[in-house]
């Protein structure tokens, strides 16, 4: 069996079809079937001739996800979706309605290197990276059932399981899949791709000529806290991260959005506030303040509702964008890598 063809971005599809001497218009029919139609077999391609379908099963196959369980939150109409993978693993993706738009969490590994002390998602270690195909078919997925209701995701974030830099060109080529006009359209600026702070990469991405948004998950404001959250933060410490989200910033003309988790009594008295003015100050940044969404394996809580709001005034006061997010699907373990780690427990 060949490669996903969903692993191949337009571009190279493109390239494929002048190699077999195919004319350039091809691309668009078969993506056309493949992302706007959501066929799974190239013999439905009925504008494509017969050989040309010959050729195409012998180069690739379409792949799909295996739906294993799907929840619903009774709270907030959050649906969470376990995959099982061709090799037999898992991962995770959720559903995310808004008022004005609906927002696809993807995830970009399975399991997670990095090892932060207060998430779910790195707690089995790190198993591997996702193929472009399997980040595009999470979002095929989830979109198809929307389709029934005339819906469709118009915003995603890689914020599912797994670090996406460290998935580097495999999420890239997911992302131009996703943007792409002939595949499932959705702008860069409704694209999100979420870091522990890899600064090599954020650096390499301001240059790819794409303005997706960045959100780096700070949750600390110092060096010695840091790293006893992120361990991350000994390779790149705090100072040096915020530099490089800086030009990021620049080179996109995108506002970068830190997020911090409030943990209780972890990160959240007046002294992490001052700390978090003083680091951010003098550039214009947005942060999200994330009520920490408890995980039954670890001790954290979420920090009183006061101290949240707290913390936005402060950060207005100096001029820095500050929003208050309640993690979603708070029934249905929705926060990344729980129902992963739920499975692996039944196993
Ligand atoms: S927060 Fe992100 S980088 Fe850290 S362990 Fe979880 S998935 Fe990995």
């Amino acid at each position: 069996m060949g490669q996903d063809i969903k692993n191949f971005t337009i571009e190279e599809l493109e390239r494929y079809f002048l190699s077999k001497k195919e004319k350039p218009y091809r691309v668009k029919q078969v993506t056309n079937w493949i992302y706007k139609k959501d066929i799974y077999s190239f013999d439905e391609m009925t504008d494509i001739s017969i050989e040309l379908r010959e050729e195409l099963k012998k180069d690739f196959h379409i792949g799909s996800l295996k739906l294993f369980e799907e929840s619903i939150s009774k709270i907030d109409s959050t649906k969470k979706f376990l995959f099982q993978l061709n090799d037999g693993q898992f991962i995770e993706s959720v559903l995310i309605p808004h008022i004005n738009r609906i927002t696809a969490c993807l995830s970009t590994q399975v399991g997670c290197k990095f090892g932060c002390v207060f998430c779910a998602s790195g707690m089995k270690g790190f198993v591997r990276n996702l193929y472009p195909g399997e980040i595009v078919n999470q979002l095929q997925y989830m979109n198809f059932i929307l389709k029934k209701n005339a819906q469709r995701i118009n915003n995603v974030v890689f914020m599912g399981m797994g670090e996406p830099l460290d998935n580097y060109e495999n999420i890239l080529k997911a992302i131009r899949i996703i943007n792409h006009p002939y595949a499932l359209n959705i702008g860069a600026r409704k694209i999100t791709v979420s870091t522990c702070g890899l600064i090599d990469k954020i650096l390499k991405l301001s240059q790819e000529n794409i303005q997706i948004e960045l959100s780096v998950s700070l949750h600390a404001t110092n060096d010695e806290l840091r790293n006893r959250l992120m361990p991350i933060n000994k390779r790149y410490p705090i100072k040096e991260l915020i530099s490089a989200c800086k030009i990021y910033s620049i080179r996109t003309k995108r506002i970068v959005t830190f997020e911090y988790l409030l943990i209780k009594d972890v990160n959240d008295d007046k002294k992490n506030l001052k700390e978090l003015i003083n680091l951010l100050q003098g550039h214009k940044w947005k942060v999200n303040l994330i009520l920490y969404n408890p995980i039954k394996w670890l001790d954290f809580k979420p920090s009183p509702l006061k101290r949240a709001v707290l913390f936005q005034n402060g950060l207005i006061k100096t001029g820095i964008i500050a929003t208050i997010r309640q993690s979603k699907g708070r029934d249905i373990d929705a926060a990344c890598g729980q129902l992963f780690l739920k499975t692996h427990e039944k196993k």
